[in-house]
C-alpha cells in the first residue's frame, strides 16, 4: 500500500508516460524510479534511493531547483521531453498540492539559456490529407510551423503534385525540433512516415489533426468566426496542422499561446527550391564535413555573409538565405536598400552604432507577451525603444524604397518606453524591489510603514537603553519568540513594568513589549502583503506591455531587416562584391565570379575569379545558347569549387544580396539541384551506386527549363564504363530534352567528346600547365576538353613515395592503347533511369577454375558496397551449386 505522499506522485506521473516528471520537493526537483535512473545517467547525477513510507524504497535523482533550467535544457537537447511538477499550495498542514505547469519539449521551449540565439526552433506539424487509391499517396499535405520564442506562426498546403520533394524541402529549410503527427502515422508503415523519419516525432491524437475541430478550435483561439482573414479559409489541412501546434501548446505550456496573435498561410512556389542534399552539397548554413567539429564553423555561405549585430537580424538573415526568391521584383527593393546602403558610408555607420548591442529585442517583447519578462529584460526593452528614434532619423531622406517603409514600420512605442521606466526598479540598486517608488501610492505607503517599522525595532535598543538606563541591554530576534529584549540577571532588577518575561537563559532573562509585538506582526506581514500587491502590480504592467505586442514586432521586424541588409552591404564592401543583374531570361553571365566562402577562407592565397557563359545571347558564336557546361580536369584542380561558386552566386542573388564577381547577369531560377558525386561524398556513408541513380532519376523527372542543376563527379559509383555512359545519357537528357542550365564537372576526360555532338553542350576544362613531370593547377577555366587526368602528378602532389608514382605511370603509358572511349552512340534512356546494379550471372559452372576467374577478375578498387555484394551472393550461389547444395537448404537462407 503506498504512502499518500508516494500515491500523488505516481498518479502524476501516470498522466505523464512519455516525459522525464521532474518533481519540486523543497529545494529540489527529484526524479523517480525510471526517470531517476535515465535523469541520473544523462546527467551525471548521483543515484540514491528514497524511502516512499515502510519497506518502499524508489531509486531517487535530484537537481536543486535554481538549476533546473540548466538540467532540463540538457534533457531536451538529448531529445527527451521534461514535465516540470510545482508545487502550487504554501506548504502547511497535510500533502502539498502539485501540479504539473508545463512540459518542456525540443519544439516547445522558450528559455533564453535553452535556445540558441542566432537560429529559430521550431515546432511543427504535418497533416496527411486521403490517400489515392490509385498511388496510395495523399492528396494533400498540410505543414504548419510556430516559434513559440517570437510568435511566429504560419501554415501551408501542398497538393499531389508538389510530393513529396515540397514537404521535404520545407522541413529541410525549417529544420523543426519537433514535429507533431497524428498517432496513426507515427505507427504507419507508410511513405509519409519515412519521410518524417529524420526528424523528432511527437504523436499527438488523432482528433488533434481533425480539419473541422482544428478550425474551430483556432477561430476560438483568435477569437474570431472565420479563418478567411488569415488566409487559410480554404486549405483543411494546413488548418488541421495549425490547430494541432495550438492544441499541443495548450498542453504543455498554455501561457505561450498569448504570443501567437496571428497565423500566415503561405505559398513555397514563391521560393527557390532546393532539397536537404543541395542545401548541405552548397553549405549554405551548415558545413557539409562530417567532421564538423574538425572544419572551420566560418566555412558556410551563412558565416560568411553574417555580419548581423543583433541575434534578431541574425535569424532573419539565415532565414534569407534558406527562403531565396523568386520575384524579381521583390529581390530589386532589397538590392536597392543594400546598394543604397553600400553607396552611403555614413548611413552604414550611423545605422551600425545603432543596431551594435542592440539585443535580442524580437524575444524580449515576446517575454513580455508571455508574461515571463524580469525587469531586467524589460528594461533592456525599454533601452532598445529608446534608440528607435534615432534610427528614424538615421532613415530620414533615404532614396531606396525598402528603407522608407522599414522607416515607417519602426514606432519607438514611447508610451511603453516611458511606462517602463516608470515602473521599473533598476536591479543593480538591489532593493529587492521590482517596482519603482512613485509608480503606485498604495505600494509606497505599505513600503513606507514597513521600512518605518524596521527603523523604529532598529532604533529600539538605544530607546530602550536610554530609557532603562540597563547599558548592556539588547534587542534580538529568534524564529521561536520572534524579537526580544535581553536582560542580563545582574540587571533584571532595572526592568520596567511593561516588560512581560517569555524566556529565561543562562545569563538572564528575554522579555518582549506589547508594542514590540504589535510592530513584529506588521513587520511580517508587511513584507508578504508587499510582496503580493507589488506581484499583482508587476504582473498587471506585464499584461499592458504585452497588449502592445503586435506593434513591438512590427518594429523589431523592421530593425532585424535593417540589420540583415547592413550586414549584406557590409560584407559586400568588404569583399568587393557588384549588385547582380537580375533577368527573367536564362541567362547566367558571370564575370570574374569568385567562391564566396573559400575566397574567405584562403589565407594569404589569392582566389582566381573565372567566368560563366551559360543561356547567354551574347556568345555569338553560339546558336541556340548554351545550356550546358561540361568541366573536366583532373581532382584539385578546382572543378567543384567552380561549379559551387556558380550555384552560391545564383543563390545569393535571388536573397536579393550583392555578389562575388565582377558582373554577372542572372536570369531567375525556380529551383536548384546540387548533387555530389558518391566518391566525393564517401564520408558519408551514402556511396552506393543506387542512391546516386535515385538521386539523378529525381533530378531528370523535376528540373524545368528555369532551374541550375550542378552536377558534380555524379556516375563515380560504378565502374568507369557504366558511369561514362550514365553521365553521357543524363547530360543529354538535361541539355536537350529539359534545357536547364547545367553544369557538370568530371575528371572522365573522355566524356568532353560528348560536347562536339550536342549542340547547347559547351566542353570546358580546368587549366592546367605541366612543368618537369609536375601540374601546376592555374585554377582557371578555358575552353575545350582536358585531354588526360593527371592521376598520376596528383599521386605525387599528394606525397605517394617516387616509385609508386614511377611504377604507375609506366602502367599508364602501358594501358593508354586500351583505354576506354564513350560509347559512339547516345545510350537510350527511359523515364526511370532505375540502372540495375551490375551482376556476375552465368551459368553454374560449379568449377573451381571458373570460381577462381570470377573472383580474380574483380577490380577491388572500383567496386563499390552493393556492387561487392551482389557479387558475393553469385559467388555464393555458385559455389553452392558447386557443393550440389541447393540455396533453398543453406543454413543462412531464409
Ligand atoms: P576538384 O573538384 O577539381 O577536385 P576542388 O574544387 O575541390 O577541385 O579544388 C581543390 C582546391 O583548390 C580547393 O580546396 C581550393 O582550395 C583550391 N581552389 C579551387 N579553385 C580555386 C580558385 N579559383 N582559386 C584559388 N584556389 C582554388
Ligand atoms: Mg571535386
Amino acid at each position: 500500500m503506498p504512502t499518500p505522499a508516494r500515491r500523488q506522485y505516481l498518479d502524476i506521473k501516470a498522466r505523464y508516460p512519455d516525459a522525464l516528471l521532474a518533481y519540486n520537493i523543497g529545494d529540489f526537483y527529484e526524479f523517480f524510479d525510471h526517470d531517476a535512473e535515465t535523469a541520473a545517467r544523462e546527467l551525471h547525477l548521483t543515484l540514491t534511493a528514497r524511502s516512499f513510507g515502510p519497506g518502499e524504497l524508489v531509486p531517487l535523482a535530484g537537481v536543486p531547483t535554481h538549476a533546473i533550467e540548466v538540467y532540463a535544457a540538457r534533457l531536451v537537447a538529448r531529445g527527451y521531453r521534461v514535465a516540470i511538477c510545482d508545487q502550487v499550495s504554501p506548504p502547511g498542514r497535510g500533502l502539498v498540492r502539485r501540479e504539473v505547469t508545463r512540459v518542456l519539449t525540443p519544439g516547445t521551449v522558450v528559455e533564453p539559456g535553452m535556445l540558441a540565439p542566432a537560429r529559430e526552433t521550431y515546432l511543427a506539424a504535418v497533416a496527411i490529407g486521403r490517400r489515392d487509391p490509385a498511388t496510395g499517396l495523399p492528396r494533400s499535405i498540410g505543414l504548419a510551423w510556430a516559434d513559440a520564442s517570437v510568435g511566429a506562426f504560419a501554415c501551408v498546403q501542398w497538393s499531389a503534385d508538389d510530393l513529396p520533394h515540397a514537404l521535404q524541402s520545407e522541413l529541410a529549410r525549417l529544420t523543426p525540433a519537433e514535429v507533431l503527427i497524428s498517432s496513426g502515422l507515427a505507427r504507419d508503415d507508410t511513405p509519409e512516415a519515412a519521410w518524417l523519419r529524420p526528424y523528432s516525432l511527437s504523436p499527438c491524437p488523432e482528433d488533434a489533426f481533425e480539419p473541422e475541430s482544428a478550425r474551430i478550435r483556432l477561430c476560438r483561439h483568435f477569437g474570431v468566426a472565420t479563418l478567411a482573414a488569415y488566409g487559410c479559409e480554404r486549405l483543411p489541412l494546413a488548418t488541421a496542422a495549425a490547430g494541432a501546434i495550438v492544441q499541443y501548446i495548450a498542453q504543455v505550456n498554455a501561457p505561450l499561446l498569448a504570443l501567437f496573435s496571428d497565423l500566415h498561410a503561405y505559398d513555397t512556389h514563391g521560393y527557390v527550391e532546393l532539397d536537404a542534399r543541395a542545401w548541405r552539397a552548397l553549405e549554405v548554413v551548415e558545413s557539409a564535413r562530417v567532421d564538423a567539429s574538425a572544419s572551420q564553423p566560418g566555412a558556410t555561405l551563412l558565416a560568411t555573409l553574417d555580419a548581423t549585430r543583433t541575434p534578431m537580424g541574425a535569424r532573419l538573415l539565415r532565414r534569407t538565405l534558406l527562403h531565396p526568391v523568386r520575384d524579381r521584383a521583390a529581390l530589386e527593393a532589397r538590392l536597392d536598400a543594400i546598394a543604397e546602403m553600400v553607396e552611403r558610408i555614413s548611413l552604414r555607420q550611423r545605422l551600425g552604432a545603432l543596431l551594435d548591442g542592440l539585443g535580442d529585442l524580437e524575444r524580449l517583447a515576446a517575454r513580455v507577451a508571455q508574461g515571463a519578462a524580469v525587469p531586467r529584460e524589460l528594461l533592456a526593452l525599454a533601452s532598445g525603444l529608446g534608440r528607435a528614434p534615432a534610427v528614424i532619423e538615421a532613415l530620414t531622406g533615404c532614396a531606396a524604397a525598402a528603407l522608407t517603409e522599414a522607416r515607417a514600420e519602426i514606432d519607438p512605442c514611447a508610451d511603453l518606453r516611458d511606462l517602463i521606466e516608470r515602473a521599473v526598479a533598476d536591479p543593480s540598486e538591489a532593493t529587492g524591489r521590482r517596482l519603482r517608488p512613485g509608480y503606485s501610492a498604495a505600494l509606497d505607503e505599505m513600503v513606507g510603514t514597513a521600512s518605518e517599522t524596521r527603523r523604529w525595532i532598529a532604533a529600539l535598543e538605544s530607546v530602550e537603553r536610554e530609557r532603562t538606563g540597563i547599558r548592556s541591554l539588547k534587542v534580538g530576534y529568534n524564529k521561536v519568540f520572534g524579537y526580544y529584549i535581553e536582560v542580563t540577571r545582574p540587571n533584571l532588577d532595572r526592568v520596567p513594568d511593561d516588560y512581560s518575561r517569555r524566556q529565561t537563559i543562562a545569563t538572564g532573562e528575554r522579555f518582549v513589549t506589547a508594542e514590540l509585538k504589535e510592530r513584529e506582526a506588521q513587520a511580517l506581514h508587511a513584507e508578504e502583503r508587499i510582496a503580493a500587491l507589488e506581484g499583482e502590480l508587476y504582473a498587471a504592467l506585464l499584461a499592458e506591455l504585452g497588449q502592445a505586442h503586435p506593434r513591438l514586432r512590427r518594429t523589431v521586424g523592421a530593425l532585424a531587416r535593417l540589420d540583415s541588409w547592413l550586414s549584406l552591404a557590409a560584407v559586400a564592401v568588404a569583399r568587393r562584391y557588384t549588385r547582380p543583374e537580375l533577368a527573367d531570361d536564362s541567362a547566367l553571365e558571370i564575370i570574374g565570379g569568385r567562391h564566396p566562402v573559400i575566397e574567405a577562407t584562403l589565407d594569404g592565397v589569392e582566389f582566381i575569379p573565372n567566368d560563366t557563359h551559360l543561356g547567354s545571347l551574347s556568345d555569338a558564336d553560339e546558336t541556340p545558347p548554351m545550356r550546358a557546361m561540361l568541366l573536366t580536369g583532373p581532382n584539385m584542380a578546382g572543378k567543384s569549387t567552380y561549379l559551387r561558386q556558380v550555384a552560391l552566386i545564383t543563390l545569393m542573388a535571388q536573397i536579393g544580396s550583392f555578389v562575388p564577381a565582377q558582373r554577372a547577369r542572372i536570369g531567375l531560377v525556380d529551383r536548384i539541384f546540387a548533387r555530389v558525386g558518391a566518391e566525393d561524398d564517401l564520408a558519408r556513408g551514402l556511396s552506393t551506386f543506387m542512391l546516386e541513380m535515385v538521386e539523378t532519376a529525381f533530378i531528370l523527372r523535376h528540373a524545368t527549363t528555369r532551374s541550375l542543376v550542378i552536377l558534380d563527379e555524379v556516375g563515380r559509383g560504378t565502374s568507369s564504363a557504366d558511369g561514362l555512359a550514365i553521365a553521357q545519357a543524363v547530360i543529354e537528357r538535361l541539355c536537350v530534352v529539359t534545357g536547364a542550365r547545367t553544369l557538370f564537372a568530371t575528371h572522365y576526360h573522355e566524356l568532353a567528346g560528348l560536347a562536339e555532338t550536342l549542340p547547347r553542350l559547351g566542353a570546358w576544362r580546368m587549366e592546367v600547365a605541366e612543368r618537369d613531370g609536375q601540374a601546376i593547377f592555374l585554377r582557371r577555366v578555358v575552353r575545350g576538353a582536358s585531354d588526360h587526368s593527371y592521376g598520376v602528378q596528383v599521386a605525387r602532389m599528394a606525397g605517394l613515395p617516387v616509385d609508386v608514382t614511377t611504377r604507375a605511370a609506366t602502367l599508364l603509358r602501358e594501358r593508354l592503347d586500351a583505354s576506354m572511349a564513350v560509347a559512339e552512340s547516345p545510350v537510350s534512356y527511359h523515364e526511370d533511369t532505375g540502372a540495375q546494379p551490375e551482376r556476375l550471372e552465368g551459368p553454374l559452372a560449379g568449377d573451381e577454375r571458373e570460381l577462381a576467374l570470377a573472383l580474380a577478375s574483380v577490380n577491388l578498387v572500383a567496386v563499390t558496397p552493393l556492387e561487392a555484394l551482389n557479387l558475393l551472393f553469385s559467388l555464393q550461389q555458385r559455389a553452392l551449386a558447386s557443393l550440389g547444395m541447393s540455396s533453398s537448404t543453406h543454413p543462412y537462407r531464409e
